[in-house]
């Protein structure tokens, strides 16, 4: 069997350590598979954990992560392994992995099932092609790009019509009850590269706005709140832009995240060497390349290892931060001088995390930066999977179970506190919130922005 993504670094896994059971066929593939030692870790129901949030919602054993690992290694210890991954027990499992990460960093021997359901989702499509709908997932920043306005009518016009609704739940799929995050008709734009967002200061090292499709298409108030805040701590920022000789070169850039999503890395590995040939010359000159949609810029940092994108992917990996890792960073080595007063709006901000987020430790330097507004009244919430996890949540077959896993803690956590005000960093994670409350939530970016020059300002330079 060959394997579609880069499997190299399991390539010594289980050699004399406590893996065991190593199936037959998939090389490094089945390695990175039989990584599970079989503890049942993932069969908990610990409220503070991510991990496993499919399992948790359904407290069925075959939708662990460690149920899924069984079903894998049957089915790579068969004959025939391409066909044994079409079986339906298996094939039911992954569907209902919602790609978290929380095995990533929460298992005792980090069994990356993300990453995994990629391969196998692309192995799937090998023999049977991708579906109508995970084509349209995918592409959506390419039809947002060539096709604006109609993309953002049809969108608004499936949101208030419930038939049109129903429709597109026939045709295509989507779930008809969840409303679709709508595009903005404003996108967020940047001046050329040669021109910088905001005045140089001397002294201060240069930062690289890594725009998400996201941010751009349907919530432009983040890159901008986000360039706001770093050029009020004295940043020269620019805007990552196609290389010079980009095939495409007003096409805005994209990191592949909704191709990976859906098992298509071919394409996903093409908007990579594309980006990567954009940034690739900034973090050579020493920028920081800064994000704000944590599913995209921690790719750069986990994925992308596995797209066999050579050094390139490491150099610009060393050098991407989401925008609170860099805070904290700064802070830490008293270069942060960030004019912040008291929140604008009083009472408390309750703070939901992005699970890849999580999985990458990403919890501690949003605290960190949190703590730098003025008598800012918040908490970090213990609330696992959102449910939404890419456009799972809004996916007919498994809108339900994505409600279910919102409602295992997030929600009632949210409706505890009704008055409070929600930070979530993720888009998906906002959007879920969105669908199943009266929250409105921001990202820290907004935050931070509003914090700005407020009465009560002051330095944040700290440590
Ligand atoms: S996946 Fe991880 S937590 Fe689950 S049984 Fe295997 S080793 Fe244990
Ligand atoms: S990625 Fe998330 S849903 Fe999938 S097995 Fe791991 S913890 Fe479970």
């Amino acid at each position: 069997m060959n394997t579609i993504l880069d499997w190299s670094a399991y390539a010594d896994a289980g050699l004399g350590d406590a893996y065991a059971d190593i199936p037959r066929h998939g090389g490094n593939f089945a390695k990175a598979v039989a990584s599970c030692i079989n503890s049942r870790r993932c069969e908990a129901t610990d409220a503070k954990a991510v991990m496993c949030p499919s399992y948790r919602a359904s407290l069925e054993p075959a939708l662990s992560t460690g149920g899924r690992v069984r079903l894998l290694k049957a089915a790579l210890n068969a004959e025939l392994p391409e066909a044994a991954l079409a079986a339906p027990d298996l094939a039911r499992a992954m569907d209902l992995c919602v790609g978290c990460k929380g095995c990533q960093r929460e298992c005792e021997n980090n069994v990356d099932m993300a990453l995994i359901k990629t391969e196998y989702l692309a192995q799937r499509a090998a023999q049977h092609g991708h579906g109508l709908r995970a084509r349209l997932f995918a592409g959506l920043p390419r039809w947002l790009h060539r096709h604006r306005g109609l993309t953002r009518r049809l969108i608004a016009a499936r949101n208030r019509h419930g038939w049109l609704a129903r429709l597109g739940q026939r045709l295509f799929g989507i779930a008809a009850g969840v409303p679709l995050p709508e595009p903005t008709p404003t996108p967020f734009h940047a001046p050329s590269t040669t021109t910088p967002l905001a005045p140089a200061e001397a002294g201060r090292p240069e930062i690289v706005l890594l725009v998400d499709c996201f941010g751009r298409h349907f919530e432009p108030e983040i890159p901008r709140a986000m360039t706001a805040v770093l050029a009020a701590a004295g940043y020269r920022v620019l805007v990552a832009e196609p290389a010079a000789d980009d095939a495409e070169p007003r096409r805005p850039l994209c990191c592949g995240r909704t191709y990976l999503a859906q098992g298509m890395v071919e394409q996903a590995a093409a908007e990579a060497r594309r980006l990567l040939a954009a940034l690739l010359p900034h973090a050579r000159a020493g920028r920081w390349i800064i994000g704000a949609e944590p599913s995209c810029l921690l790719g750069l940092r986990d994925e992308y290892r596995a797209l066999g994108l050579g050094d390139a992917a490491r150099e610009v990996a060393d050098k991407a931060l989401l925008l609170e890792e860099f805070l904290a960073r700064e802070s830490m080595a008293k270069r942060l001088d960030l004019p912040l007063g008291a929140p604008a709006a009083a009472g408390r901000v309750l703070v939901h995390g992005h699970c890849h987020q999580k999985a990458v430790g990403g919890m501690k330097p949003l605290r960190k930066v949190l703590k730098l507004v003025p008598g800012l009244d918040f908490a970090l919430l213990d609330a696992g999977c959102c449910g939404m996890a890419g456009t799972f949540g809004l996916e007919r077959e498994h809108a339900e179970l994505s409600s279910r896993m919102a409602a295992l803690e997030l929600l009632p956590q949210l409706a505890a506190q009704p008055d409070a005000r929600v930070i979530a960093n993720g888009f998906s994670c906002r959007a879920q919130i969105r669908a199943h409350s009266a929250q409105q939530p921001r990202h820290l970016a907004q935050l931070l922005a509003d914090a700005l020059g407020t009465p009560a300002g002051r330095s944040a330079t700290d440590g």
